[in-house]
């Protein structure tokens, strides 16, 4: 099932009410690969739906969160990211210059998760792990 049509399903489910705005939020969230922050998808519904307010934005990803369909990557000094896309926990890779955020192709986690279970006893819930760097772009043109 499309991600989109996932999210809406959820939120149906929920008794949450289904407007034209909240599904052009969700399908940017779902659709979008750069890991937006609120104010860059308020930009984007704008386009088509220029009465939308950045409060609707706030709280339909707050809904969204709350239902576990969207990953939230929490900055103290900036602007919250979201991934829509994959809602999982997974790596992230972060360039320092221009804050571009992209799911590195990594193989398992798992034989790390298990080593550490291993190790301290510890039952893993969860995991945040962000690698920090420049992107070849950044590289090029410093
Ligand atoms: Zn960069
Ligand atoms: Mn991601």
């Amino acid at each position: 099932m499309l991600r989109t049509e996932r999210i809406l399903q959820k939120l149906r489910e929920t008794g949450h009410r289904i407007t034209p705005q909240r599904i052009a939020i969700l399908r940017i969230l779902a659709e979008s690969r750069g890991h937006p922050s609120v104010e860059d998808i308020y930009e984007k519904v704008k386009v088509n739906f220029p009465t939308t307010s950045l409060a609707t934005v706030y709280k339909t990803i707050s809904v969204i969160k709350e239902l576990g369909e969207v990953l939230e990557l929490e900055f103290s000094k900036e602007q919250n990211r979201y991934d829509g896309k994959n809602p999982s926990p997974h790596p992230h890779l972060i360039c320092v210059k221009c804050r571009e955020i992209i799911d590195p192709k990594l193989s398992s986690l798992e034989p790390l998760t298990q080593e550490l279970t291993a190790n301290t006893g510890y039952r893993i819930l969860s995991h945040r792990l962000d690698f920090y760097g420049l992107c070849p772009k950044c590289q090029q043109n410093p």
